[in-house]
């Protein structure tokens, strides 16, 4: 996190602002502040000062500068650090997720679940399988069997990662764990909707690095909106990790083109959940409820289009309604359990409302909820709208909100065609009873992922890549690639046996073009009497050449 004027500084400019009147911050009028609301009770909770361009780059040059000693650390030591950090989170883990759920309006269980869970997890896998992932892996030398080939991973330097509000730990630790433990510095340009939370985020990691003795400017955080953001894409980080919307990722590619930044790209989603006429109807219901309601459907992977063949269509919503019925939805931190928590930005009740309005316009029926809950907090109920059709925007616009948006269909072909109707690939779920079926329609659903009769659950598996096709973007977290998607992967080339002879290409002689094509032709002729000709060929050519 940047110091507002002062580059030793390790403090989050947000902690310095609540905290500690001594740090010099500039007055007040001379610089935006970002005014933090809880959105389930819409209480102002304070203002955060955004981070000005020219301290974004400072913020890199200080990573940079913390980088070079970090990338000369064994495994070990970053499995030691990353071990501590684990800790710190089991030992604080209620205190965070009520800093979340201040900030995002989630539930404390959402928060739990959808946050801690997926980082220790992501932590445990790092700890226990990165190293061999980015050990130097030897590769064939092919046909230069003198030499030696392999890949090396070595770290890139500064990675920048800019996050969307959904997931406002998640989002900040899910890209800097591998992008630390291959040895990289990391700047993460903070969303704006949950700025509040970064000074306690900043301060677990300033706590961890300086336990372990790195310094606490391995990991920045910056507060700050859509000019902080672009700061840090032209800043000269050397890979920006994205994630957030199409038309913000359309606008960090134009930007990371200028400077030839490379880019990790995880856009939006639209993802499609298939109910086969031989599914599970309990546990396809109660994963579309999840899958709509989970974060307040604020999340990239939430089940967005429920695609049910039509000989199951009727049971099936009578199942959602019933589940969707027992729902609670109020202010997470009020005393009483509730499931569903606020909408995080105001202004996406908004969005929600108006393409709920749209649908049921145009023939969609909302057999609960449907409307925005007035009152101070951001609230849309969760909502089960049923017959949506493609011609409505619900459709192929993303909702991110609570809604169930069911869909008939007569058979796999149609549940297909539409599933890959729109821009987006993030992910998709099948449920069938049918192995065979199940793997036959994730060979043909065009996203990063399936999941078959279970829904976003591979985001667990840390062995397995994330990402998405299409408008959902490009690159991959998690597992090895996303390991590796944080270093610069290296050819190395190098002496089976130390012989230096030297290969002799210049002054060349008239006959070395015949002899380079005959050897070629040696080389890759297919079939025996193929290989033979040539073989013929190119001994006679050696002997003219050398008479
Ligand atoms: P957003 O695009 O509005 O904002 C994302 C981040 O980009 C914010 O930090 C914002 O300040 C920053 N930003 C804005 N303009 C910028 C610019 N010109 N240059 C650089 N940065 C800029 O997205 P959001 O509303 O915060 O998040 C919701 C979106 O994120 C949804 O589309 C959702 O699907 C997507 N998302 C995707 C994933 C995934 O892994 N694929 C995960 C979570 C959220």
């Amino acid at each position: 996190m940047i110091s507002a004027n002062d580059g030793d500084d390790p403090r989050p400019l947000a902690s310095a602002a609540m905290s500690d009147a001594t740090v010099k911050l500039r007055p007040r009028g001379e610089r935006a502040m970002i005014a933090c609301h809880d959105p389930a009770t819409g209480a102002h909770l304070g203002d955060v000062p955004e981070a000005t361009p020219e301290e974004v780059r400072d913020a890199i040059a200080r990573a940079r500068a913390a980088q070079h000693d970090w990338a000369l650390t064994s495994f070990a030591e970053r499995r030691r650090v990353l071990r501590r950090l684990l800790e710190y989170i089991l030992d604080h883990d209620e205190a965070l997720c009520e800093a979340i759920c201040q900030d995002a309006g989630k539930t404390m269980h959402n928060a739990m679940l959808g946050e801690i869970w997926p980082i220790c997890e992501k932590l445990r896998w790092t700890i226990a399988e990165g190293e061999r992932h980015l050990l130097p892996e030897p590769v064939s030398s092919g046909l230069l069997k003198h030499k030696r080939a392999r890949i090396e991973f070595p770290p890139l330097g500064v990675i920048g990662v800019i996050c969307p509000w959904n997931f406002p730990l998640q989002n900040i630790l899910g890209p800097t764990i591998p992008a630390l433990f291959a040895g990289n510095a990391v700047v993460v340009k903070v969303s704006e909707w949950v700025a509040w939370s970064t000074a306690r985020f900043q301060e677990m990691l300033r706590q961890v690095f300086t336990d372990c003795g790195h310094s606490p400017q391995l990991v920045q955080l910056i507060n700050g909106g859509g000019e902080a953001g672009a700061a840090l894409v032209a800043g000269g980080v050397d890979k920006l990790i994205f994630t957030g919307s199409v038309a913000n990722g359309r606008k960090v590619i134009a930007e990371s083109a200028r400077s030839l930044t490379p880019v990790v790209l995880e856009l939006g989603g639209k993802d499609p959940m298939i109910v086969c006429d031989d599914a599970a109807l309990d546990q396809a219901a109660h994963a579309a409820v999840s899958g709509a309601f989970i974060a307040s459907g604020q999340m990239c992977l939430a089940a967005e289009r429920v695609l049910v063949n039509d000989a199951v269509y009727e049971p099936f919503i009578e199942r959602v309604v019933a589940i969707a019925a027992e729902v609670k939805q109020g202010p997470p931190l009020a005393g009483a359990w509730v499931d569903v928590g606020a909408m995080t930005m105001p202004r996406q009740v908004e969005i929600v409302a108006a393409l709920v309005d749209d649908a049921i316009a145009h023939g969609a029926r909302a057999l609960c909820g449907g409307k925005p809950v007035p009152g101070d907090g951001s609230f849309f109920p969760p909502t089960v709208l049923v017959d949506v059709t493609p011609e409505m925007r619900i459709f192929h616009e993303e909702t991110f909100g609570p809604v169930v948006a069911v869909t008939r269909v007569s058979d796999d072909d149609e549940a297909l065609r539409l599933a890959n109707g729109t821009g987006f690939g993030l992910s998709s779920t099948v449920f069938t009873r049918s192995a065979e079926r199940g793997r036959e329609l994730a060979g043909q659903l065009r996203a990063g992922s399936t999941v078959i009769n279970d829904w976003a659950l591979m985001y667990m598996v840390n062995g397995l890549p994330f990402g998405g096709v299409g408008d959902s973007g490009f690159g991959r977290l998690n597992g090895r690639e996303g390991l590796r998607a944080c270093t610069n992967i290296k050819a190395v080339l190098e002496d089976r046996l130390p012989v230096h002879r030297p290969v002799k290409l210049f002054p060349g002689a008239p006959g070395d073009y015949a002899s380079t094509r005959e050897a070629i032709q040696l080389l890759y002729r297919r079939g025996l009497s193929g290989r033979l000709s040539a073989l013929g060929q190119l001994a006679r050519g050696l002997w003219r050449r050398r008479r």
